[in-house]
């Protein structure tokens, strides 16, 4: 006979990166198995943990002893604390960090009740007896708080263990409110029509097929599916995960926003009735945790959600589904930094199942992937029914009005004659025209025409974006607002001016322009609440919308038919950011937003206005030429030497003094060098950049700096940046940001 499990290694919520080791009591041993939460002492205080794995021997001394089960069954499996690990090592996290980021809010959160609950009736020691006595009492049910509170006996964690790990009582925890039913949402009703199963034409039968093969055969492979905007993606997705449903098991389909996705839940609603279930941060408390436990429960066929659905806890997953791969929504910044796309390629790995990425604009990473045949590429090339892809023009801005002495009038300078041209002979054929600016607000900044002083945010190196409706000034990046002054705070003058259009000013020109038009916004002003978003989305689909303006939210997946003019107004204001992949960006925003034009029977029109017409990734765009981009770009991150063709790690220090933030930095850099000197193994294989002040050198009051280190070898680049931890110690003045494949360089 095996020797019983005495101890076990349990992940706690700190930033301790070991697991602690616990001992395991008698009478429990047999009840506990990895990935159940238990309640551990640490500290004073008793915290959740994960198990991670039973021991039956142990090399530390002095170890305290499990308090209790949180649940009668693992909320990890094994292949999710498998995948919990491999992103601690890789993205250089903590593991309770990461295993706190897998689980819903409320687990973690404070705002729970663990009820006991009586489910059989047969007690030894005291103890249990009163405990039986209290629940019968109030009705089989009580408040662990009020247990303890009426039972103040030692040995009451020992005796509510046996008694649970007997099957006597149950403890589980519930969310305040989470017993009311809940409403679902209007869209999980599923719209008429969508429940429609179309058949594949030649393109999308021969793609779905190859994903088809893999899924009855067996095993893990990535296919990217890169198909042109309206190429009918999402039909082949909804095959596969038929076939994923009929072997029995889970698929799980990411999206970069749930809200901009109503059409795809109307059709996942419809084809897989009563079996879905839906993961994003906008549920509440209650709703995320109702809806964890179903998918855990295997009470769904398919998990759909933003990036952290990636952890979605199914029983037996069969595919992984990631639609527009390359939306930069996927990178989660803050917290634990990881990449939803890559962690569900490797999820995929681990379980033995495939991974289908989708896009029309696949990221640069994803499309070398597939060149050096890590991921398997499948095209379609070609538009539903044959339509073709929309006419582009470039409108250059740099000759615009240049004719016109004062330069050109207020209404043209941001929509040109011949946009203006366009937008009123499509309203004349009661078409739809979308209008894209991404950047909201009425003006970019204020600044006085006398002084030259420019309104900034208190807190961050950023100037306010002036919003005419609430006539604040707002800070962008850390919602700092203040009343717009009348006068200038720097000389007094009332001579305070807008610069820069956003979109509540280019609405408030269209509205002047077509004032019988129906003009609406969309952009994160107008979508505030919970639902407005949705709402804007129908109205566009049901053709009561004749000019919809937004940011890049209008870019993203929706499907209209009326659609024939769309029109990018600043087409370069992502061209100019200092970041590698503004160009990227670029390419993708705009392609992206192209393709929601002609989608219906009438051929579609985008106009793009930009003042650098010669840019090869607007001049790709105009020829929907993603390959000749794509060398391009390769070209491009090839000779200054940045992904694919290196590992990026991005570390960043911030603090709330210069000085000390600065002085670290140095120190850092300083550091990392003799080590790279010391070890023969890394010399010459990382690039160390920096330190210097991040592009926003002041971000919510802290000041920060960041050193990039570059290499070939992944390895040798996170065994480097492992290190800084341990520069930086326990500073409590200075944080360290640790963020590997960085998206965001400012
Ligand atoms: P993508 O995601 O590639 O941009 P969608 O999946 O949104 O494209 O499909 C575009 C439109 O074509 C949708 O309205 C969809 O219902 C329709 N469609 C997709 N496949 C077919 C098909 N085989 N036959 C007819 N219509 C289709
Ligand atoms: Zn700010």
């Amino acid at each position: 006979m095996n020797p019983r499990a005495e101890f076990a290694r349990i992940v706690v919520p700190s930033p301790i990166k070991e697991a602690l080791t616990y001992r395991v009591p008698a009478g429990l041993e047999s009840a506990l198995v990895p990935g159940m939460r238990v309640l551990v002492p640490l500290g004073k205080r008793k915290v959740t943990g994960i198990v991670l794995e039973l021991l039956h021997e142990s090399t530390v001394r002095e170890v305290k002893e499990v308090s209790g089960l949180q649940d009668n069954r693992p909320v990890l499996d094994p292949s999710l604390l498998q995948l919990a690990q491999w992103i601690a090592q890789y993205y250089l996290a903590p593991l309770g960090q990461v295993i706190g980021a897998m689980l819903p809010p409320a687990m973690r959160a404070e705002a729970r009740r663990t009820v006991v609950a009586l489910s059989a009736a047969d007690a030894a020691s005291g103890t249990e007896r009163r405990i039986f006595e209290l629940l019968q009492r109030n009705s089989g049910r009580l408040e662990l708080k009020r247990l303890r509170d009426e039972l103040r006996r030692r040995d009451l964690s020992q005796a509510l263990a046996r008694l649970q790990a007997c099957g006597a009582i149950e403890i589980r925890e519930t969310v305040p409110g989470s017993r009311r039913r809940q409403k679902e949402p209007p869209h999980l009703s599923g719209a008429p029509g969508a429940g429609r199963r179309l058949t594949l034409n030649a393109e999308q039968q021969k793609a779905f097929e190859a994903i088809d093969r893999r899924l009855l055969g067996g095993g893990f492979e990535t296919f990217l599916v890169h198909g042109v905007t309206g190429s009918g993606k999402t039909e082949i997705y909804l095959r596969a995960m038929e076939r994923v449903r009929e072997q029995g098991r889970q698929s799980v389909i990411l999206v970069p926003e749930i809200s901009l996705a109503p059409q795809l839940l109307d059709r996942l609603v419809a084809r897989f009735p009563e079996r879905v279930g839906v993961l994003h941060s906008a549920l509440t408390a209650a709703e995320r945790w109702n809806h964890w436990w179903r998918i855990a429960r295997g009470e769904v066929d398919v998990v759909v959600g933003a990036r952290s659905a990636i952890f979605a806890p199914v029983p037996r997953l069969g595919l992984i589904v990631v639609d527009e791969e390359h939306d930069p929504s996927y990178k989660q910044e803050e917290g634990l930094c990881y990449n939803a796309r890559d962690v569900a390629v490797v999820r995929g790995k681990i379980s033995g199942c495939p991974v289908v990425l989708g896009s029309a604009t696949p990221a640069i990473e994803t499309y070398e992937n597939c060149r050096q045949k890590r991921f398997r590429l499948l095209e379609l090339t070609k538009r539903i029914r044959e339509r073709p892809l929309p006419r582009i023009q470039i409108a250059d801005l740099r000759s615009a009005g240049a004719s016109e002495p004062a330069g050109p009038p207020p209404e043209h300078r941001l929509i040109s004659p011949q946009l203006a041209g366009l937008l009123e002979s499509n309203l004349r054929r009661s078409k739809q025209s979308l209008v894209f600016l991404n950047r909201r607000g009425y003006a970019n900044f204020l600044q006085c025409r006398s002084c030259g002083y420019v309104l900034r945010c208190a807190h961050c190196s950023v100037t306010l974006t002036y919003h005419q409706q609430k006539n604040t000034a707002h800070c962008h990046h850390c919602d700092f607002r203040l009343p717009a002054p009348d006068t200038c705070p720097g000389c007094g003058w009332p001579t305070l001016a807008g610069i820069g259009a956003g979109t509540e000013q280019v609405e408030q020109w269209l509205r002047r322009l077509f004032p019988e038009a129906r003009v609406e916004r969309m952009d994160r002003d107008t979508t505030g609440r919970r639902g407005s978003h949705e709402r804007l989305i129908r109205s566009w689909e049901s053709g009561e919308i004749d000019i919809l303006i937004g940011t890049q939210m209008i870019t993203k997946g929706h499907d209209v038919t009326g659609v024939t003019l769309v029109a990018a107004l600043l087409a370069d204001l992502s061209l100019n950011l200092p970041d590698f992949r503004a160009a990227e960006r670029t390419f993708q925003l705009l392609s992206q937003v192209a393709g929601r034009a002609g989608r219906g029977d009438d051929p579609g029109t985008v106009i793009v206005q930009t003042y650098a017409p010669d840019h090869y990734a607007i001049e790709h765009l105009v020829g929907h030429d993603y390959k000749g981009f794509f060398d391009a770009e390769l070209e491009f991150r090839r000779e200054l030497n940045y992904p694919p063709f290196c590992r990026l790690v991005q570390l960043r220090l911030d603090g709330p003094r210069a000085d000390a933030v600065e002085a670290k930095a140095r120190e850092l850099r300083r550091q990392l060098d003799d080590f790279r000197r010391r070890r023969p193994g890394l010399r010459g294989q990382i690039e160390i950049l920096g330190p210097a002040p991040a592009p926003i050198g002041r971000l919510r009051g802290r000041y920060r700096w960041q050193l990039l280190l570059k290499g070939k070898q992944p390895s040798s680049v996170l065994e480097l940046a492992g290190l800084a931890p341990q520069v930086l110690g326990s500073s409590r003045s200075v944080r360290l940001h640790i963020d590997v494949d960085p998206y965001n360089m400012l």
